[in-house]
């Protein structure tokens, strides 16, 4: 007999690992390129000989370094085993099974999937022709079973940004017991541009008990690796989220290795320049080459292909370049270093045009 599961996870899909190759240049995942720095190693490695203890399952070192940092007390404080773990979570906390959940769309791919399992349900809303939330759309979309809305700034993978007074319009009009989470992975990444102000979740949460705001070491702190993220909220959402917390889910050595992060965070922070100049590099020769890559507050680029998003990540792929597909979508390629962004952009400025579409 067949062991019997879910019947609706078969909705989810399974988990399908993008294929590499030796060699190859990965620009699929939104990873740092650079390994720990000295005295982050050296918290891994001292961390590693406690493994026969339990971690903190509070935090408390990590908690009150970034507490300190933030300028926010401790008990607004919540971390997770990566941020993913923590929208999970937060959907835990707001459902019960047939409740409502507002996202993007397209967006973070974990968002549907952590509705799914916790049999909610999922009100996906698309994008805009730009490729950034609409936000009228997601407010039309509240209804009295909506419990949470994510939204993703800047999105994962479109790199659309939403300025300040946009975002606090849009969070003025949602109401006051629906949770809002503010997805800033990638906020380290963010730069005002000429028609954005950047919008920083922290300071719009203050005065909002529903603002959740998440963010990680996983990506401008290069700790994708280790596993850990935190969420900045009133102390009634942080409390929650402890209750539905993996125990020991975030291990030692990641909290070893967040704090030491914090303390070298110019460093790690200085780092983003350079992707910051290389997204901006690599863009304008996308441009140059015909393709239409709107403009990405990450570190990541994003080519709405279209149906011919597949047979062009397959072909970059050939040509010793791994990007990640989204079919019938896009492309969403992450800005690397100098001599990987150059392989890219000699398949993407070549033989890719034809594949793109470009004339
Ligand atoms: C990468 C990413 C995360 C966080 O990933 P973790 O490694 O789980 O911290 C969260 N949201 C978005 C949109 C991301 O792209």
């Amino acid at each position: 007999m067949t062991p019997r599961t879910r019947p609706d996870l078969a909705s989810i899909p399974a988990y399908v690992p993008g294929r590499t190759f030796p060699g190859a240049v990965k620009l699929a995942s939104n990873e740092t390129t650079s390994g720990p720095l000295p005295s982050v190693r050296e918290a891994i490695l001292e961390s590693a000989l406690d493994v026969n203890r339990y971690p903190d399952n509070g935090a408390v070192e990590l908690i009150a370094t970034l507490s300190e940092r933030l300028q926010v007390p401790a008990e607004n404080i919540a971390v997770g085993c990566g941020s993913v773990s923590l929208c999970q979570e937060l959907v835990q906390i707001t459902c019960e099974p047939g409740d409502e959940v507002i996202f993007p769309w397209r967006s973070f791919e974990a968002y549907p999937v952590v509705v799914a399992v916790a049999a909610a349900t999922a009100v996906p809303v698309a994008n805009t022709p730009e490729h950034g939330h609409d936000l009228k759309a997601m407010l039309a979309a509240i209804t009295d079973r909506t419990r949470l809305i994510f939204v993703c700034n800047p999105n994962n993978p479109t790199g659309s940004l939403i300025g300040r007074t946009e975002l606090e319009e849009f969070l003025d009009a949602v109401p006051a017991d629906v949770v809002v989470a503010l997805d800033e992975a990638y906020f380290e990444y963010v730069r005002p541009t000429s028609n954005v102000d950047v919008a920083d979740g922290l300071e719009l949460a203050k005065n909002r008990d529903n603002v959740v705001v998440l963010r990680t070491f996983s990506k401008a702190y290069g700790l994708a690796g280790l596993r850990v993220g935190y969420a900045v909220a009133a102390p009634e959402l942080t409390t929650a989220l402890s209750k539905v917390h993996t125990p020991f889910s975030v291990n030692t050595i990641a909290q070893k290795a967040a704090v030491a992060s914090l303390a070298a965070a110019d460093e790690l922070l200085a780092r983003t320049e350079s992707v910051v100049a290389e997204r901006h590099r690599v863009r304008d020769a996308l441009l140059e080459a015909g393709y239409d890559v709107p403009g990405s507050g990450a570190n990541f680029l994003w080519l709405p292909l279209g149906d011919r998003s597949a047979p062009f990540a397959e072909a970059a792929a050939e040509a010793g370049v791994i990007l990640r597909n989204f079919t019938g979508d896009g492309t969403r390629v992450t800005i690397g270093d100098p001599h990987e962004n150059d392989r890219f952009l000699a398949f993407a400025t070549g033989p890719g045009r034809a594949l793109a579409g470009i004339a």
